[in-house]
């Protein structure tokens, strides 16, 4: 099939580029310039594990193709997939002018009927507004009786990190659409789209648009509400010494309750939770409803942020001047380069702000740190932050070492090297990577989340 995804972030480059790998022709529009050319000189803008591959493997067989022109990329596909970026707005609300945007693009240009698939995380309703956006272009144009459309929600659940895995083997498609003729006919056109991923058993879940718009805010709260849960939890077992892992394994072990996001840590971060969880919240407010569970859900999160700061400065004193911390990790988690709200960047600010200097490091979100700690911080502040070319390169003369992201190669460091390097031997843990018991036999001071047990 024909298919057109405007916006190649994230998600639109994955799937763009997993569409193509099942053999369809996918036209991928953006409006950064810079992205398209990287894209077709070979590049890819994002970390993420596999994608490259299939990038160049379509591209090489002609089944994906890179551009910004709107009119060539409204031409081509039969299915136009909007997959543009939803950033909350000043009052924590979907901004949609770049998904309304992009349905008066394509209503400026449409010829004959169209399938509209909202791919964006996109409040309760914006499937009318993007009807009635691309609506008035083609009346605009005196067009409205020649062509047609319907609009489609099919929200994204896949994760960054597995992003390519996730799009390829889905626990879930879900797909809204409404029940007029043309509904009908774009639903048997999604239908056949995903085929493919329906092959051993049926993974669709057909819906109302609005229902469907709804289930990916449902989805990414409730896994924002189990996060948010555990780290309150954490957060009074250090006070009365209790071991949260073994609290997790406790209640996972509950098939009602399962393992999954039962992990406590230094906060959620990255694009979508922080983001998702206030939107459904503002959504309720303008229906005259207050989410409390979401709310603290929010306000918890905002607050385990400072969580990993707040135990060196309990440690260490309120004035780190003289001091120096390693930091492991900066990627809001691991196997991506996304920082978008993540922990590390709150840590950094609390620790510069109490006077200390750090080393920080990260498997592949430097270049993203540099930029985004650049944005940040003030320059004097950034000339205290020194990007190192390894885990071990952090650690020469620091106080102590902090870790914030859970990435592989820091679960099995070389404790000797580390408190030989160190000025005190002492590691603060935002994700709880290691035994207290075997931290202590090697003689580690050791500070986790929801961890201190009293002995
Ligand atoms: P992103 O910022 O990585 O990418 C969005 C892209 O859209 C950018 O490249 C931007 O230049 C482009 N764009 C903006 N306006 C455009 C227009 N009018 N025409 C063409 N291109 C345009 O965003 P993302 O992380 O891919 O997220 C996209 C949507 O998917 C959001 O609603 C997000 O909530 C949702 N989502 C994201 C994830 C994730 O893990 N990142 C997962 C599921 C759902």
């Amino acid at each position: 099939m024909k298919i057109t995804i405007i916006g190649t972030g994230y998600v639109g480059l994955v799937t763009g580029a997993c569409l193509a790998e099942l053999g369809n022709d996918v036209f991928c529009l953006d409006v950064d310039q810079r992205k398209i050319d990287l894209l077709n000189s070979g590049g890819i803008p994002i970390h993420e594990p596999g994608l490259e591959e299939v990038v160049a493997r379509n591209r090489a067989a002609g089944r994906i193709q890179f551009s910004t022109d709107v009119a060539a990329s409204v031409a081509h596909g039969e299915v136009q997939f909007i997959a543009v970026g939803t950033p909350p707005d000043e009052d924590g609300s979907a901004d949609l002018q770049y998904v309304l945007a992009a349905a008066r693009n394509i209503g400026q240009h449409m010829t004959g009927f169209k399938v509209i698939v909202d791919k964006s995380t996109v409040p309760v309703g914006t499937g009318d507004r993007v009807r009635a956006a691309l609506q008035d272009e083609l009346t605009a144009r005196g067009v409205a009786g020649q062509a047609s459309f319907s609009v489609v929600s099919n929200p994204e659940f896949l994760k960054e990190g597995a992003a390519v895995e996730d799009f390829m083997r889905p626990d879930r498609i879900v797909i809204g659409h409404d029940s007029t003729a043309d509904g009908h006919k774009a639903a048997a056109l999604m239908k056949k789209l995903y085929a493919p991923f329906n092959r051993n058993h049926e993974r669709t879940f057909w819906m109302d648009v609005r229902s469907a718009e709804f289930t990916k805010y449902a989805a990414n709260s409730m896994l924002a509400t189990r996060i948010s849960f555990m780290n309150e939890l954490a957060n009074l077992a250090d006070r009365v010494g209790v071991d949260i892992e073994a609290v997790r394994h406790g209640i996972g072990s509950d098939p009602r309750i399962g393992h999954s996001f039962l992990y406590a840590g230094a906060g959620y971060g990255g694009s979508c939770f922080p983001k998702d969880v206030q939107a459904l919240e503002r959504t309720a407010r303008q229906y005259d409803q207050d989410l409390l569970i979401l709310r603290a859900v929010e306000a918890v999160n905002d607050k385990q942020k400072l969580v990993l700061g707040q135990k060196v400065i309990k440690r260490f004193g309120e004035d780190l001047s003289g001091q120096h911390f390693a930091i492991w990790g900066l990627a809001f988690k691991p196997n991506t380069d996304d920082m978008r709200e993540a922990p590390s960047r709150v840590l950094v600010r609390q620790l510069l702000d109490a006077g200390a200097t750090v080393a920080v490091y990260d498997p592949v979100a430097m270049a993203e740190a540099k930029r985004v700690l650049a944005l940040d911080l003030s320059p004097a502040e950034l000339a205290r932050v020194r990007f190192a070319d390894s885990a071990t390169d952090t650690l020469g003369g620091a106080t102590a070492l902090v870790i914030v992201t859970e990435w592989k190669a820091f679960r099995s460091p070389d404790f000797d090297k580390i408190k030989a390097a160190l000025r005190h031997a002492v590691i603060f843990d935002g994700r709880n990577l290691f035994e207290p018991q075997v931290m202590a036999e090697a003689g580690v001071e050791y500070h986790g989340i929801g961890r201190s047990i009293l002995t």
